[in-house]
């Protein structure tokens, strides 16, 4: 039925693309996809042929009034080159026009890369932040990263490998050398996660950048430590000193 769908692909091995996922492809009138090459090669992998239109970055404003006139009569479907639309890539902006217009918005849900790297890096998971991609630039960066030090949660962050090493030092100076894990690769060949402190992956990545794509996890913040007796006596001897 006409609407917007949200079908998340795999971020590496095709065998993560789910059965729902690519009946819905199969079906979908039209594909709004980010790269036709990429998405291509999925529907090839499928066996289907449908009607691809770009939807990425550098055309999304004028593109979305088109999608959003079409899904009055027919499925469209959304993808990104890898992993769940909307999650640093394009989509939000889309997803709520069509809520406005009325139409329907239904999530075929799977892979994401910052929810894998969550499951691999043995940080606690109760609560996570999500920081996408950091500014690239050091003083844009150190900035973002100061802003997340209190923050009471594991970070999660992507990152290029070129620019790992850095940015794994500015984590450590902005937030302190917690332990932290990179995760590369997952789903494909060369899957790995690393694990140490923010300081000692740094030193690891920076005598050779790593190849591929990363995920950053992060600890939380050490929890203050609660006030020992010895603390609570010193309170309460100044405290009684300061009484009437
Ligand atoms: N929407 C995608 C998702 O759901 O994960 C993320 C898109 S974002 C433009 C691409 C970034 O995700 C990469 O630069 C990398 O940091 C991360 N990523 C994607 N696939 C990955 C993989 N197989 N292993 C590790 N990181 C991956």
């Amino acid at each position: 039925s006409p609407g917007l769908y949200i079908v998340a692909t795999p971020i590496g091995n095709l065998g993560d693309l789910s059965p729902r996922a690519a009946d819905i492809l199969a079906r979908a009138d039209a594909v709004a996809v980010e790269d036709t090459r990429v998405t291509a090669g999925l529907l090839r992998h499928i066996g289907v042929k449908r009607p691809m239109l770009p939807y990425h970055d550098h055309n999304a404003e004028g593109m979305r009034p088109q999608l959003i006139a079409r899904m009055a009569t027919e499925a469209i479907a959304l993808v990104s080159d890898a992993g769940t639309p909307l999650i640093s890539d394009p989509g939000y902006k889309l997803v709520r026009d069509a809520r406005a217009a009325g139409h329907s918005v239904v999530t075929i849900p799977g892979p994401c890369a910052a929810i894998a790297a969550l499951t691999l890096a043995a940080l606690p998971t109760d609560r996570f932040f999500f920081l996408g991609f950091l500014p690239p630039k050091q003083h844009a960066r150190a900035e973002a990263i100061a802003e997340v030090a209190a923050v009471r949660a594991t970070l999660i962050l992507y990152e290029s490998g070129p620019r790992l090493s850095a940015c794994l030092s500015a984590l450590a100076e902005g937030l302190g050398d917690r332990e932290a894990a990179v995760a590369r690769e997952i789903t494909k060949k060369f899957e790995e996660a690393v694990t140490g402190r923010l300081s000692t992956l740094a030193q690891r990545y920076a005598e050779a950048p790593p190849k591929g794509e990363i995920v950053v996890v992060v600890a939380p913040p050490e929890p203050a430590a609660p006030p020992s007796e010895a603390d609570a006596d010193t309170a309460l001897a100044e405290a009684l000193t300061r009484l009437p």
